[in-house]
């Protein structure tokens, strides 16, 4: 076998939602953001896991998305979309009961015009200059907007992953300002935001990363496991090269595992030199150029060189991968790429 094995602990996931879902009360209804396939892991499998466990309200980015988690989940389940309504999305919108939360007059104009008396949200901008109404706007037309039922009126936060953000409070006070005594249930917290505490949780939350256990939720159970398998071994003398562009030279005999992932997988070019993986637990340190579908690996301090070597693990997250790159365990996530074999225990307690 010539591909990776990425592994999906469901009830990990579910550890983590459960873990999430005890940080609000009781009056708070706990969602699930499943979009980009699940921030990668797979949002079919996910979906009907946490579904199956009681979550209903789930949310995706585009219409899309939406129709695919459909055909997952069945009837029931309330699927929100971030994007909204778009031109060219009425149709499945309407067919397949999805819940667009509207981001301008424009889209409030479409669904009201298009899908009348359908489920719809509104999303609101607080300050993060993304989507949404901003306040004028929300003035405008609120009172129409709020007579026709919402499902759902959220905003999101810009800084949620940074506690101490002053940004945090301006926003949730501007969420305020813009919906107090409203009937609609209220949303501003995704997975930072729930960390934040009581005051951000209103009535539903939205968290997405925490589940795959990725910061900000650093106390998450860990959902991953990549491995990818060692196809060559050789040994390097002193003064030898390995990999393109001869991007890493040996100062003394070297043993080098060449093992079966590379960019084309997600696993980005600034890895090259940088990052480790680990065998059973032992870091060993990649050499040289991460190429397309290779990575070349030191393994000299192994007495025994195992079949696979692990890239993601206990020992080495998602942000502590990403943190060798300058990014964040989210862009780890939706990279992880097509070729591998995706194996998933557990769920089945759900
Ligand atoms: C992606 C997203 C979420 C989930 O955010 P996490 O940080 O992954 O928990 C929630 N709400 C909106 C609007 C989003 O775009």
């Amino acid at each position: 076998m010539a591909t990776g094995t990425l592994r999906i602990d469901l009830d990990a996931v579910l550890a983590n939602w459960r873990a999430l879902d005890a940080k609000s009360g009781r009056d708070t209804e706990t969602g699930a953001v499943v979009k980009a396939d699940s921030y990668g892991l797979g949002a079919a499998r996910v979906a009907r896991m946490l579904a199956r466990a009681g979550v209903r309200k789930f949310f995706v980015a585009a219409t899309e998305e939406g129709a695919m988690l459909r055909q997952s989940l069945g009837e029931g389940p309330e699927i929100f979309v971030f994007s909204g309504h778009m031109a060219g999305d009425t149709e499945m919108i309407g067919d397949l009961g999805l819940t667009p939360m509207l981001n301008s007059i424009e889209q409030v104009t479409r669904h009201f015009e298009a899908l009348p008396g359908t489920p719809f949200g509104i999303q609101l901008d607080t300050g993060m200059n993304r989507l949404g109404l901003e306040m004028p706007e929300w003035q405008a037309i609120g009172e129409i907007v709020l007579n026709a039922g919402p499902k759902l009126v959220m905003s999101h936060l810009a800084c949620a992953d940074e506690p101490d953000h002053p940004m945090n409070a301006a926003q949730l006070a501007e969420f305020h300002r813009m919906t107090d005594g409203i009937s609609a249930p209220r949303s501003l917290a995704a997975t930072g935001g729930i960390l934040l505490g009581p005051e951000y949780h209103f009535d539903v939350t939205r968290p997405g990363v925490g589940l795959y256990g990725g910061a900000p939720f650093t106390n998450a159970t860990p959902v991953v496991r990549l491995s990818l398998p060692v196809v060559q071994l050789r040994e390097v003398e002193a003064g030898e090269i390995v990999g393109y562009s001869c991007g890493w030279q040996a100062e003394t005999p070297t043993r080098i595992a060449t093992i079966a992932a590379g960019y084309a997988d997600g696993l980005t070019r600034a890895f090259s030199n940088k990052a480790m993986v680990y065998a059973n637990g032992v870091p060993c340190p990649i050499r040289g150029r991460v190429s397309m579908d290779l990575i070349t690996v030191d393994v000299s301090h192994l007495s025994e060189v195992p079949a696979a070597l692990d890239i993601l693990c206990p020992e080495q997250g998602v942000d502590d991968l990403a943190s060798v790159a300058g990014t964040i365990g989210y862009e780890i996530l939706t990279s992880l790429g097509h070729r591998y074999r995706r194996h998933y225990a557990g769920g089945t307690g759900a």
